[in-house]
């Protein structure tokens, strides 16, 4: 039921790849070429473990699997034809791209898929998250009955004694996931293109330096703007 290939692209890299080929191929295979990270960005990574792990609890009782590779999505293939109920860190593989969903929950008829955002509203960024997951999953041979984006209510803190339930808002984005079949596909190949060049493709930097995020290559990229450009690019929206 499960086809288990190799991966070369994985949920970071593929949102890495939407902002700009060059960036997805610098990451690829010249890593040390990326900026320092910084305190801010750790901090952000630990708030998002942090969150993670509490809405883990919105489905208790589940099997956690660990770091995201080939053994996790044997063991999740496993868990799933054992009927397990809840899997943390459910890692799949299709068409050479690996994802690791927060939750999978199964249900009378088939499993809802629940990826948990730290942040207070939905961007476009953890929309394209949850189209990739939601087609590598499906490729890999579970098409989910559901898929949801999960991410914090704003007005309540996660400290408060409210329901947990309370803490997290809900978004059914299983018909967009859908929509969005072909597009992730295309999206793929392409990036998948991108790693087999010679050399780093030609791309000037611009607004997407930027957007979503500041990219990691700005040291090296940035060199070829002159101190007026660098700063009119930081100062746009
Ligand atoms: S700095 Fe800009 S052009 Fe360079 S890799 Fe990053 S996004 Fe691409």
């Amino acid at each position: 039921m499960y086809l288990m290939s190799e991966y070369i692209l994985s949920k970071s890299t593929y949102i890495r790849g939407l902002q700009c080929y060059k960036s997805l191929y610098l990451n690829k295979f010249r890593p040390y070429l990326r900026d320092k990270i910084t305190e801010e960005q750790l901090a952000k990574f630990a708030r998002g473990h942090a969150v993670g792990k509490v809405a883990q609890q919105l489905f208790p009782g589940g099997t956690v699997l660990s770091r995201p590779g080939k053994p996790s999505a044997i063991k999740t293939a496993q868990l799933i034809s054992e009927g397990f109920p809840v899997i943390y860190e459910a890692c799949f593989i299709s068409e050479s791209v690996i994802v690791a969903l927060d939750i999978l929950v199964k249900q009378e008829s088939g499993y809802a898929a629940y990826e948990v955002k730290s942040s207070q509203a939905l961007s476009n960024v953890y929309y394209n998250d949850a189209y990739l997951q939601y087609h590598v999953i499906n490729g890999s041979g579970l098409k989910p009955e559901k898929f949801f984006l999960v991410h914090r209510n704003a007005e309540i803190e996660l400290s408060d004694s409210a329901g947990l339930d309370q803490k997290f808002i809900f978004t059914d984005v299983s018909s967009e996931c859908e929509a969005h079949e072909d597009m992730v596909q295309d999206n793929i190949v392409q990036m998948l293109n991108v790693l087999k060049l010679d050399k780093s493709p030609d791309i000037f930097p611009g607004r997407h330096c930027m957007k979503p995020y500041p990219c990691d290559f700005r040291g090296v990229c940035w060199k070829k703007l002159n101190r007026d450009q660098q700063e009119e690019l930081l100062s746009e929206d």
